[in-house]
Protein backbone atom coordinates (compact mmCIF):
# COMPACT_ATOMS: atom_id res chain seq x y z
CA UNK A 1 0.00 0.00 0.00
CA UNK A 2 1.42 3.21 -0.57
CA UNK A 3 0.89 6.75 1.26
CA UNK A 4 -1.72 9.19 -0.48
CA UNK A 5 -0.31 11.85 -2.11
CA UNK A 6 -0.13 15.14 -0.74
CA UNK A 7 0.86 16.60 -3.96
CA UNK A 8 -2.71 18.31 -4.42
CA UNK A 9 -2.88 20.50 -1.39
CA UNK A 10 -2.31 24.14 -2.00
CA UNK A 11 0.89 26.22 -2.07
CA UNK A 12 0.95 27.67 1.16
CA UNK A 13 2.26 31.03 2.12
CA UNK A 14 4.19 30.87 5.54
CA UNK A 15 4.31 33.06 8.62
CA UNK A 16 6.52 33.63 11.57
CA UNK A 17 4.80 32.77 14.69
CA UNK A 18 5.64 35.35 17.00
CA UNK A 19 3.67 35.39 20.74
CA UNK A 20 1.31 32.94 19.92
CA UNK A 21 0.09 34.69 16.84
CA UNK A 22 0.78 34.06 12.98
CA UNK A 23 2.28 37.28 11.22
CA UNK A 24 4.39 38.27 8.21
CA UNK A 25 7.82 38.99 8.14
CA UNK A 26 8.18 42.68 8.00
CA UNK A 27 10.76 41.66 4.83
CA UNK A 28 7.98 41.58 2.51
CA UNK A 29 9.99 39.10 0.34
CA UNK A 30 9.54 35.31 -0.23
CA UNK A 31 11.32 32.46 -1.52
CA UNK A 32 9.98 28.97 -3.14
CA UNK A 33 10.08 26.13 -1.46
CA UNK A 34 10.35 23.19 -4.27
CA UNK A 35 9.49 19.81 -3.64
CA UNK A 36 13.03 17.74 -4.64
CA UNK A 37 11.03 15.06 -5.71
CA UNK A 38 9.05 16.45 -8.31
CA UNK A 39 9.90 19.76 -8.44
CA UNK A 40 6.58 20.91 -8.14
CA UNK A 41 6.31 24.64 -6.11
CA UNK A 42 5.23 23.41 -2.33
CA UNK A 43 5.31 27.01 0.20
CA UNK A 44 6.51 30.68 -0.57
CA UNK A 45 8.76 30.68 2.62
CA UNK A 46 9.04 34.46 3.95
CA UNK A 47 12.84 35.54 4.24
CA UNK A 48 13.33 36.25 7.48
CA UNK A 49 15.00 39.64 8.75
CA UNK A 50 16.77 41.14 11.88
CA UNK A 51 13.44 43.31 12.55
CA UNK A 52 11.47 39.71 12.76
CA UNK A 53 14.13 38.39 15.45
CA UNK A 54 13.69 41.69 17.49
CA UNK A 55 9.89 40.94 17.45
CA UNK A 56 10.47 37.35 18.32
CA UNK A 57 12.86 37.79 20.85
CA UNK A 58 10.82 40.57 22.80
CA UNK A 59 7.97 37.93 22.66
CA UNK A 60 10.35 35.76 24.37
CA UNK A 61 11.51 38.20 27.16
CA UNK A 62 8.23 39.18 27.90
CA UNK A 63 6.69 35.39 28.40
CA UNK A 64 10.34 34.31 30.51
CA UNK A 65 9.23 35.47 33.57
CA UNK A 66 5.72 33.95 33.72
CA UNK A 67 7.35 30.99 32.25
CA UNK A 68 10.19 30.40 34.96
CA UNK A 69 7.38 31.18 37.35
CA UNK A 70 5.79 27.71 36.89
CA UNK A 71 6.53 25.13 38.95
CA UNK A 72 9.17 22.57 37.31
CA UNK A 73 6.52 19.86 37.97
CA UNK A 74 3.88 21.91 35.68
CA UNK A 75 6.28 22.74 33.37
CA UNK A 76 7.53 19.20 32.58
CA UNK A 77 3.82 18.01 32.73
CA UNK A 78 3.19 20.77 30.09
CA UNK A 79 6.11 19.74 27.61
CA UNK A 80 4.82 16.17 28.35
CA UNK A 81 1.84 16.83 27.00
CA UNK A 82 3.58 18.55 24.20
CA UNK A 83 5.45 15.20 23.52
CA UNK A 84 1.80 13.09 23.02
CA UNK A 85 0.71 15.62 20.64
CA UNK A 86 3.76 15.17 18.31
CA UNK A 87 3.81 11.52 18.63
CA UNK A 88 -0.47 11.80 17.52
CA UNK A 89 0.82 14.35 14.51
CA UNK A 90 4.05 11.95 13.70
CA UNK A 91 2.21 11.45 10.78
CA UNK A 92 1.29 14.62 9.27
CA UNK A 93 4.38 16.03 9.80
CA UNK A 94 6.15 13.38 7.95
CA UNK A 95 4.63 14.22 5.19
CA UNK A 96 5.27 17.92 5.13
CA UNK A 97 9.49 16.49 5.88
CA UNK A 98 8.85 14.61 2.65
CA UNK A 99 7.87 17.45 0.53
CA UNK A 100 10.16 19.98 1.79
CA UNK A 101 13.31 17.82 1.49
CA UNK A 102 12.35 14.70 0.31
CA UNK A 103 12.88 12.21 3.44
CA UNK A 104 10.84 9.29 2.98
CA UNK A 105 7.76 8.94 4.74
CA UNK A 106 7.99 6.11 6.50
CA UNK A 107 11.69 6.61 7.46
CA UNK A 108 10.47 10.35 8.80
CA UNK A 109 7.81 9.23 10.80
CA UNK A 110 10.40 6.54 12.84
CA UNK A 111 12.50 9.78 13.40
CA UNK A 112 10.06 11.85 14.53
CA UNK A 113 8.46 9.18 16.95
CA UNK A 114 12.33 8.47 17.95
CA UNK A 115 12.43 12.24 18.67
CA UNK A 116 9.61 12.01 20.95
CA UNK A 117 11.25 9.15 22.82
CA UNK A 118 14.39 11.04 23.09
CA UNK A 119 12.10 14.30 24.16
CA UNK A 120 10.52 12.25 26.85
CA UNK A 121 14.41 11.13 28.16
CA UNK A 122 15.41 14.27 28.23
CA UNK A 123 12.15 14.93 30.40
CA UNK A 124 12.76 12.51 33.08
CA UNK A 125 16.16 13.69 33.06
CA UNK A 126 14.69 17.01 34.23
CA UNK A 127 12.59 15.34 36.94
CA UNK A 128 15.67 13.96 38.79
CA UNK A 129 18.10 17.18 37.54
CA UNK A 130 19.07 19.10 40.82
CA UNK A 131 17.31 22.77 39.95
CA UNK A 132 17.48 23.36 43.67
CA UNK A 133 19.40 22.11 46.58
CA UNK A 134 20.53 22.66 50.01
CA UNK A 135 23.95 21.43 51.81
CA UNK A 136 23.77 21.55 55.44
CA UNK A 137 27.94 21.99 56.80
CA UNK A 138 28.94 20.73 59.89
CA UNK A 139 29.71 24.19 61.25
CA UNK A 140 25.78 24.85 60.99
CA UNK A 141 25.86 27.13 57.98
CA UNK A 142 24.37 26.29 54.64
CA UNK A 143 24.72 26.32 50.79
CA UNK A 144 21.90 26.46 48.55
CA UNK A 145 22.85 26.15 44.67
CA UNK A 146 19.90 27.70 42.55
CA UNK A 147 19.71 26.13 38.71
CA UNK A 148 18.68 29.15 36.86
CA UNK A 149 17.51 29.65 33.71
CA UNK A 150 19.12 31.21 31.26
CA UNK A 151 16.40 33.40 29.92
CA UNK A 152 15.67 33.94 26.26
CA UNK A 153 17.50 30.90 24.14
CA UNK A 154 17.53 30.53 20.25
CA UNK A 155 17.28 27.58 18.59
CA UNK A 156 18.80 27.36 14.82
CA UNK A 157 18.37 23.92 13.08
CA UNK A 158 19.03 22.66 9.94
CA UNK A 159 16.98 20.80 7.36
CA UNK A 160 18.09 17.04 7.66
CA UNK A 161 15.97 16.20 10.28
CA UNK A 162 13.93 19.36 10.69
CA UNK A 163 11.37 17.59 13.33
CA UNK A 164 13.45 15.79 15.29
CA UNK A 165 16.43 18.30 15.64
CA UNK A 166 13.98 20.69 17.27
CA UNK A 167 12.43 18.18 19.75
CA UNK A 168 15.97 17.55 21.19
CA UNK A 169 16.74 21.22 21.91
CA UNK A 170 13.44 22.50 22.91
CA UNK A 171 12.75 20.34 25.22
CA UNK A 172 15.66 20.76 27.99
CA UNK A 173 15.76 24.74 27.63
CA UNK A 174 12.01 24.53 28.07
CA UNK A 175 11.95 22.66 30.81
CA UNK A 176 14.49 24.74 32.34
CA UNK A 177 12.35 27.85 32.42
CA UNK A 178 14.09 29.44 29.55
CA UNK A 179 11.51 30.53 26.22
CA UNK A 180 12.79 30.19 22.67
CA UNK A 181 13.23 31.58 19.56
CA UNK A 182 13.47 29.34 17.18
CA UNK A 183 14.62 29.83 13.51
CA UNK A 184 14.02 26.59 11.16
CA UNK A 185 16.27 25.73 7.87
CA UNK A 186 15.27 27.98 5.04
CA UNK A 187 15.09 24.47 3.23
CA UNK A 188 12.49 22.67 5.31
CA UNK A 189 10.32 25.46 7.15
CA UNK A 190 7.18 23.72 6.07
CA UNK A 191 7.53 20.59 9.25
CA UNK A 192 8.93 23.25 12.12
CA UNK A 193 6.37 26.06 10.99
CA UNK A 194 3.23 23.52 11.39
CA UNK A 195 5.03 21.74 15.02
CA UNK A 196 5.50 25.01 16.64
CA UNK A 197 1.54 25.41 16.14
CA UNK A 198 0.13 22.13 16.64
CA UNK A 199 2.10 22.80 20.33
CA UNK A 200 -0.04 25.08 22.15
CA UNK A 201 2.07 26.50 24.78
CA UNK A 202 1.50 29.78 26.43
CA UNK A 203 2.17 32.52 24.37
CA UNK A 204 5.55 33.88 23.88
CA UNK A 205 7.12 30.64 25.31
CA UNK A 206 7.97 29.10 21.48
CA UNK A 207 8.26 31.86 18.90
CA UNK A 208 9.06 30.95 15.25
CA UNK A 209 10.98 32.74 12.51
CA UNK A 210 11.75 31.90 8.90
CA UNK A 211 14.25 32.83 7.09
CA UNK A 212 18.20 31.56 6.15
CA UNK A 213 21.42 33.49 7.58
CA UNK A 214 19.94 36.97 7.01
CA UNK A 215 17.75 36.03 10.22
CA UNK A 216 20.09 33.44 11.82
CA UNK A 217 22.73 35.74 12.10
CA UNK A 218 20.99 38.61 13.82
CA UNK A 219 19.54 36.18 16.07
CA UNK A 220 22.79 34.43 17.06
CA UNK A 221 24.05 38.09 17.83
CA UNK A 222 20.85 39.03 19.74
CA UNK A 223 21.98 41.30 23.27
CA UNK A 224 19.31 39.79 24.53
CA UNK A 225 19.87 36.23 23.45
CA UNK A 226 21.59 33.69 26.60
CA UNK A 227 22.83 30.79 24.72
CA UNK A 228 22.01 29.72 20.48
CA UNK A 229 21.84 25.90 20.13
CA UNK A 230 23.05 25.85 16.49
CA UNK A 231 22.86 22.66 14.58
CA UNK A 232 24.37 23.29 10.87
CA UNK A 233 28.06 23.21 9.08
CA UNK A 234 31.13 23.96 10.47
CA UNK A 235 31.57 27.33 8.58
CA UNK A 236 28.51 28.32 10.02
CA UNK A 237 29.15 27.40 13.52
CA UNK A 238 31.95 29.37 13.00
CA UNK A 239 30.20 32.23 12.53
CA UNK A 240 27.45 31.45 15.78
CA UNK A 241 30.14 30.90 18.14
CA UNK A 242 32.19 34.07 17.05
CA UNK A 243 29.17 35.99 17.13
CA UNK A 244 28.52 34.51 20.83
CA UNK A 245 31.61 34.52 21.92
CA UNK A 246 31.60 38.60 21.41
CA UNK A 247 28.43 38.83 23.38
CA UNK A 248 29.74 36.59 25.74
CA UNK A 249 26.91 34.34 25.70
CA UNK A 250 26.85 30.70 25.26
CA UNK A 251 26.86 28.12 22.52
CA UNK A 252 26.13 25.01 21.79
CA UNK A 253 27.24 23.58 18.55
CA UNK A 254 26.85 20.42 16.83
CA UNK A 255 28.82 20.53 13.88
CA UNK A 256 29.48 18.34 10.57
CA UNK A 257 30.74 15.07 10.26
CA UNK A 258 33.12 12.54 8.43
CA UNK A 259 32.64 9.66 10.41
CA UNK A 260 34.88 6.81 9.97
CA UNK A 261 34.51 3.13 10.11
CA UNK A 262 36.77 0.34 10.75
CA UNK A 263 35.99 -3.05 9.94
CA UNK A 264 38.87 -5.84 11.70
CA UNK A 265 39.89 -8.84 10.06
CA UNK A 266 37.49 -11.53 11.81
CA UNK A 267 33.95 -10.11 11.64
CA UNK A 268 31.40 -11.25 8.92
CA UNK A 269 31.61 -9.42 6.16
CA UNK A 270 28.21 -9.94 4.46
CA UNK A 271 26.47 -9.05 7.61
CA UNK A 272 28.86 -6.25 8.08
CA UNK A 273 28.44 -4.52 4.54
CA UNK A 274 24.55 -5.05 5.12
CA UNK A 275 25.12 -2.69 8.22
CA UNK A 276 27.77 -0.39 6.57
CA UNK A 277 25.19 0.05 3.32
CA UNK A 278 22.37 1.32 5.90
CA UNK A 279 24.86 3.30 7.53
CA UNK A 280 26.01 5.24 4.29
CA UNK A 281 22.93 5.16 2.53
CA UNK A 282 20.03 5.81 5.10
CA UNK A 283 18.18 9.04 4.37
CA UNK A 284 20.23 9.42 1.51
CA UNK A 285 23.05 9.66 3.62
CA UNK A 286 22.07 13.45 4.78
CA UNK A 287 22.72 12.56 8.48
CA UNK A 288 25.33 14.44 10.35
CA UNK A 289 26.79 10.72 11.40
CA UNK A 290 26.30 8.90 8.29
CA UNK A 291 29.15 6.49 7.59
CA UNK A 292 31.66 8.73 5.06
CA UNK A 293 34.76 7.03 5.62
CA UNK A 294 35.46 3.20 5.34
CA UNK A 295 38.52 1.27 6.05
CA UNK A 296 38.09 -2.66 5.56
CA UNK A 297 40.79 -5.11 6.44
CA UNK A 298 42.46 -6.93 3.66
CA UNK A 299 41.51 -10.27 4.95
CA UNK A 300 37.56 -9.66 4.46
CA UNK A 301 37.90 -6.88 2.22
CA UNK A 302 36.87 -8.52 -1.14
CA UNK A 303 33.82 -10.22 0.33
CA UNK A 304 32.57 -7.02 2.00
CA UNK A 305 33.08 -4.74 -1.07
CA UNK A 306 30.77 -7.63 -3.08
CA UNK A 307 28.37 -7.28 -0.26
CA UNK A 308 28.02 -3.50 -0.34
CA UNK A 309 27.56 -3.43 -3.58
CA UNK A 310 25.26 -5.96 -3.56
CA UNK A 311 23.04 -4.36 -0.48
CA UNK A 312 23.75 -1.14 -2.76
CA UNK A 313 21.27 -2.11 -5.79
CA UNK A 314 18.94 -2.96 -2.84
CA UNK A 315 18.82 0.81 -2.10
CA UNK A 316 15.97 1.87 -4.93
CA UNK A 317 15.45 5.78 -5.54
CA UNK A 318 11.73 7.12 -5.83
CA UNK A 319 9.57 9.78 -4.55
CA UNK A 320 9.36 9.37 -0.55
CA UNK A 321 5.60 8.70 -0.45
CA UNK A 322 5.54 5.51 -2.27
CA UNK A 323 6.39 2.92 0.36
CA UNK A 324 8.59 1.11 -1.69
CA UNK A 325 11.17 3.84 -1.32
CA UNK A 326 14.42 3.21 0.49
CA UNK A 327 16.10 6.33 -0.96
CA UNK A 328 14.44 9.82 -1.32
CA UNK A 329 15.97 12.34 -3.45
CA UNK A 330 18.76 14.95 -2.09
CA UNK A 331 17.39 17.92 -0.23
CA UNK A 332 18.23 20.04 -3.65
CA UNK A 333 20.28 20.60 -6.70
CA UNK A 334 23.07 22.40 -5.00
CA UNK A 335 23.34 19.44 -2.62
CA UNK A 336 23.60 17.52 -5.32
CA UNK A 337 25.87 18.91 -6.90
CA UNK A 338 28.42 19.32 -4.29
CA UNK A 339 28.02 15.20 -4.37
CA UNK A 340 28.69 14.86 -8.11
CA UNK A 341 31.74 17.21 -7.51
CA UNK A 342 33.27 14.81 -4.64
CA UNK A 343 32.44 11.67 -7.08
CA UNK A 344 34.24 13.02 -10.27
CA UNK A 345 37.32 14.57 -7.81
CA UNK A 346 37.00 11.14 -6.24
CA UNK A 347 37.64 9.19 -10.20
CA UNK A 348 39.79 11.85 -11.11
CA UNK A 349 42.36 11.13 -8.61
CA UNK A 350 42.22 7.39 -9.47
CA UNK A 351 39.20 6.00 -7.34
CA UNK A 352 36.80 3.11 -9.21
CA UNK A 353 33.30 3.21 -8.93
CA UNK A 354 32.02 -0.10 -7.81
CA UNK A 355 28.20 1.19 -7.81
CA UNK A 356 25.57 3.77 -8.58
CA UNK A 357 28.14 6.86 -9.48
CA UNK A 358 25.80 8.33 -12.23
CA UNK A 359 23.21 10.87 -11.90
CA UNK A 360 19.56 10.01 -13.29
CA UNK A 361 17.89 12.07 -15.86
CA UNK A 362 14.58 13.49 -15.05
CA UNK A 363 13.10 15.46 -12.66
CA UNK A 364 13.64 14.96 -9.08
CA UNK A 365 17.38 15.49 -7.22
CA UNK A 366 17.93 11.56 -7.49
CA UNK A 367 21.58 9.90 -6.69
CA UNK A 368 22.14 6.67 -6.79
CA UNK A 369 23.69 4.52 -3.43
CA UNK A 370 27.29 4.89 -4.37
CA UNK A 371 30.31 2.22 -3.68
CA UNK A 372 33.66 4.01 -4.38
CA UNK A 373 37.17 1.78 -4.12
CA UNK A 374 41.05 3.06 -4.46
CA UNK A 375 40.40 5.79 -2.86
CA UNK A 376 42.88 7.92 -0.70
CA UNK A 377 43.22 10.08 2.02
CA UNK A 378 43.76 13.28 -0.64
CA UNK A 379 40.78 12.84 -1.86
CA UNK A 380 37.60 15.14 -1.26
CA UNK A 381 34.99 11.88 -0.97
CA UNK A 382 37.68 11.01 2.03
CA UNK A 383 38.26 14.72 3.73
CA UNK A 384 34.77 16.87 3.32
CA UNK A 385 31.63 16.04 4.33
CA UNK A 386 29.79 14.66 1.54
CA UNK A 387 25.73 14.13 2.42
CA UNK A 388 25.45 12.33 -0.05
CA UNK A 389 24.22 8.10 -0.71
CA UNK A 390 28.11 7.86 -0.93
CA UNK A 391 30.51 4.86 0.25
CA UNK A 392 34.40 5.50 0.13
CA UNK A 393 35.98 2.28 1.09
CA UNK A 394 39.86 2.07 1.59
CA UNK A 395 41.27 -1.59 2.08
CA UNK A 396 44.09 -1.26 5.02
CA UNK A 397 45.97 -3.95 5.72
CA UNK A 398 46.00 -4.06 9.92
CA UNK A 399 43.22 -3.11 12.73
CA UNK A 400 46.13 -0.43 14.19
CA UNK A 401 46.41 1.42 10.19
CA UNK A 402 42.71 1.53 10.51
CA UNK A 403 42.39 3.01 13.70
CA UNK A 404 45.15 5.79 12.80
CA UNK A 405 43.29 6.24 9.64
CA UNK A 406 40.02 6.55 11.28
CA UNK A 407 41.45 9.35 13.87
CA UNK A 408 43.19 11.69 11.03
CA UNK A 409 40.69 13.70 10.47
CA UNK A 410 39.34 17.58 11.34
CA UNK A 411 36.22 16.61 12.25
CA UNK A 412 34.86 14.69 15.54
CA UNK A 413 31.30 13.60 15.38
CA UNK A 414 30.91 9.84 16.00
CA UNK A 415 32.58 6.50 14.43
CA UNK A 416 32.21 2.80 14.11
CA UNK A 417 33.73 -0.15 14.71
CA UNK A 418 33.04 -3.90 14.08
CA UNK A 419 35.57 -6.16 15.36
CA UNK A 420 35.64 -9.32 17.34
CA UNK A 421 38.67 -8.86 19.41
CA UNK A 422 37.84 -7.35 22.74
CA UNK A 423 41.25 -5.60 22.87
CA UNK A 424 40.54 -3.68 19.70
CA UNK A 425 36.68 -2.59 21.27
CA UNK A 426 38.60 -0.81 24.05
CA UNK A 427 41.46 0.53 21.44
CA UNK A 428 38.17 2.15 19.71
CA UNK A 429 37.62 4.64 22.35
CA UNK A 430 40.84 6.82 21.14
CA UNK A 431 39.19 7.81 18.06
CA UNK A 432 38.55 11.36 18.25
CA UNK A 433 34.63 11.61 18.66
CA UNK A 434 31.54 12.47 20.49
CA UNK A 435 30.46 8.99 20.30
CA UNK A 436 31.93 6.03 19.39
CA UNK A 437 29.55 2.46 18.51
CA UNK A 438 30.82 -1.34 18.18
CA UNK A 439 29.64 -3.44 16.34
CA UNK A 440 26.16 -1.50 15.73
CA UNK A 441 25.69 1.52 14.17
CA UNK A 442 23.46 4.21 16.46
CA UNK A 443 21.66 3.80 19.75
CA UNK A 444 22.59 5.45 23.23
CA UNK A 445 20.28 5.82 25.71
CA UNK A 446 19.63 6.98 29.28
CA UNK A 447 23.06 8.65 30.40
CA UNK A 448 24.44 8.69 27.56
CA UNK A 449 26.69 12.22 27.57
CA UNK A 450 29.02 13.70 24.90
CA UNK A 451 30.23 16.18 23.29
CA UNK A 452 31.80 16.55 19.32
CA UNK A 453 35.51 16.59 19.29
CA UNK A 454 37.72 19.34 16.65
CA UNK A 455 35.36 21.05 14.34
CA UNK A 456 32.24 18.91 14.90
CA UNK A 457 31.31 21.02 17.44
CA UNK A 458 31.54 22.35 21.52
CA UNK A 459 28.71 21.76 24.20
CA UNK A 460 28.18 18.66 26.21
CA UNK A 461 24.94 16.89 26.11
CA UNK A 462 22.79 14.53 27.45
CA UNK A 463 21.30 13.58 30.60
CA UNK A 464 22.03 16.02 32.91
CA UNK A 465 24.83 17.88 31.32
CA UNK A 466 21.74 19.38 28.45
CA UNK A 467 21.02 20.88 31.84
CA UNK A 468 24.06 22.17 32.83
CA UNK A 469 24.09 24.12 29.59
CA UNK A 470 19.97 25.24 29.87
CA UNK A 471 20.81 27.03 33.71
CA UNK A 472 23.10 29.04 34.92
CA UNK A 473 23.89 28.11 38.65
CA UNK A 474 24.28 30.92 41.96
CA UNK A 475 25.10 29.56 45.13
CA UNK A 476 23.73 31.53 48.67
CA UNK A 477 25.81 31.03 51.37
CA UNK A 478 24.34 31.65 54.94
CA UNK A 479 26.35 31.62 57.59
CA UNK A 480 25.71 29.29 60.76
CA UNK A 481 23.49 31.66 63.09
P1 LIG B 1 23.78 25.22 7.51
O1 LIG B 1 24.90 25.52 8.43
O2 LIG B 1 23.84 25.71 6.13
O3 LIG B 1 22.42 25.79 8.11
C1 LIG B 1 21.96 25.39 9.39
C2 LIG B 1 21.07 26.50 9.94
O4 LIG B 1 21.86 27.65 10.19
C3 LIG B 1 19.99 26.95 8.97
O5 LIG B 1 18.84 27.24 9.71
C4 LIG B 1 20.58 28.21 8.35
O6 LIG B 1 19.63 29.12 7.87
C5 LIG B 1 21.33 28.80 9.53
N1 LIG B 1 22.47 29.63 9.23
C6 LIG B 1 23.30 29.59 8.17
N2 LIG B 1 24.30 30.49 8.30
C7 LIG B 1 24.10 31.11 9.49
C8 LIG B 1 24.80 32.12 10.22
N3 LIG B 1 25.89 32.70 9.73
N4 LIG B 1 24.31 32.49 11.43
C9 LIG B 1 23.21 31.92 11.95
N5 LIG B 1 22.49 30.96 11.30
C10 LIG B 1 22.94 30.55 10.09
O7 LIG B 1 23.60 23.62 7.56
P2 LIG B 1 22.57 22.74 6.75
O8 LIG B 1 23.06 22.57 5.36
O9 LIG B 1 21.18 23.25 6.97
O10 LIG B 1 22.65 21.36 7.53
C11 LIG B 1 23.56 20.37 7.24
C12 LIG B 1 24.69 20.42 8.24
O11 LIG B 1 24.19 20.22 9.57
C13 LIG B 1 25.68 19.31 8.01
O12 LIG B 1 26.98 19.81 8.16
C14 LIG B 1 25.35 18.32 9.12
O13 LIG B 1 26.41 17.46 9.46
C15 LIG B 1 24.96 19.23 10.23
N6 LIG B 1 24.18 18.54 11.24
C16 LIG B 1 24.76 18.30 12.46
C17 LIG B 1 24.06 17.59 13.42
C18 LIG B 1 24.69 17.29 14.77
O14 LIG B 1 23.98 16.92 15.69
N7 LIG B 1 25.99 17.43 14.91
C19 LIG B 1 22.75 17.16 13.18
C20 LIG B 1 22.19 17.44 11.93
C21 LIG B 1 22.91 18.14 10.97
Amino acid sequence: MTTPPVATLPVATLQNYIGGRREDSAAGAFGDLVDPASGELVARRPVGCAEDVDRAVAAATAAQPGWAAVSSDERIGRLERVADTVATHAGELAELQCREMGKPVGLGRTFIENGVAMLRGALADARSYPFDTVTAHDDGSSSRVLRHPLGVTAVITPWNFPVLTVLIAIGPLLAAGNTVVLKPSERSPLSTGRLVELLDLPAGVLNLVHGDRRAGAPLSSHPDVGLVRFTGSVAAGREVGASTGRGLHRALLELGGKDPVVVDAGVDPVATAHAVAFGAFMNSGQICTSMERIYVHRDVAEEFVSALCAAAAGYTTGDGRDEQTVLGPLVDRRQRELVEQQVADAVARGATIRAGGTTPSGPGCFYPATVLTDVDDAMLVMTEETFGPVAPVQVVESWEDGLARASRSAFGLAATVYTHDPAHAAEAASIPAAVTWVNQWQGGGAGMVCEPARDSGMGATGGHATYDAATRPSTVYVAAS
